[in-house]
C-alpha cells in the first residue's frame, strides 16, 4: 500500500480501452479470489462509471441502465452501487452525491479526488503521505480516523481552454 504509484488517471491523456479492461479485470479476479459474485448488474454498473471516468449519479447511472435493459428497480441499482463501494471497486464522491469507479481497485488507499466542476470529470489519486500533521492532529486529540477522502473541486484543463475559445 505503500507504493508509490501516482495515479491520476481521468485528466490524463491514456489508452482508455486498455484502462477499462484492467479495471474489468482487475474486479473479477478479486471477485473469484474472494468468493464474490461479481453479477451482471454489479459489472454493469461498475462498467458504465468506467466508461468516462465521471462521477455519476445513482440517477443516471439508472437510467443508462433502463437504456441497456436491465432492470429500472432503483434497489437493484443501489445495491450494485454498495456492493462496488463496500469492495472498493468504486468510490461515493460525497460533494457530488455521486460515484466514480477506483483507478487503484484493491489497494487499500485513501484517495483524493480532483473533481471538475464543470465536466464532473474526476481524477483519483493518493493522498499524499506526507500528510502527517493530519494524523498528529488526530492522534493528539484521540480522534481515530477511519477512513480519509479528499475532494478538491476545480476546472480541468480542457474546460479551461473550452471556456478560452
Ligand atoms: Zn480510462
Ligand atoms: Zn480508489
Ligand atoms: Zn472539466
Amino acid at each position: 500500500m505503500n507504493k508509490k504509484t501516482s495515479t491520476l488517471v481521468g485528466f490524463k491523456q491514456h489508452n482508455h480501452g486498455d484502462c477499462l479492461e484492467n479495471a474489468i479485470n482487475t474486479a473479477e479476479e478479486y471477485c473469484i479470489k474472494n468468493n464474490l459474485n461479481l453479477t451482471p448488474i454489479r459489472k454493469k454498473v461498475l462498467e458504465l462509471l468506467l466508461h468516462e471516468h465521471r462521477a455519476l449519479g445513482a440517477y443516471a447511472i439508472l437510467a443508462m441502465l433502463r437504456e441497456q435493459g436491465f432492470s429500472n428497480q432503483p434497489p437493484v441499482a443501489y445495491r450494485a452501487l454498495d456492493f462496488l463501494v463496500e469492495h472498493g471497486f468504486a468510490h461515493k464522491i460525497e460533494k457530488l452525491n455521486a460515484f466514480v469507479a477506483c483507478s487503484l481497485p484493491g489497494a487499500n488507499h485513501s484517495p483524493a479526488f480532483l473533481i471538475c466542476k464543470k465536466c464532473n470529470m474526476v481524477a483519483e489519486t493518493q493522498s499524499s503521505p506526507h500528510n502527517i500533521s493530519f494524523k498528529e492532529t488526530a492522534n493528539a486529540t484521540g480522534f481515530q480516523i477511519e477512513h480519509t477522502i479528499i475532494e478538491a473541486q476545480g476546472i480541468c484543463q480542457s474546460c479551461v481552454e473550452t471556456n478560452q475559445v
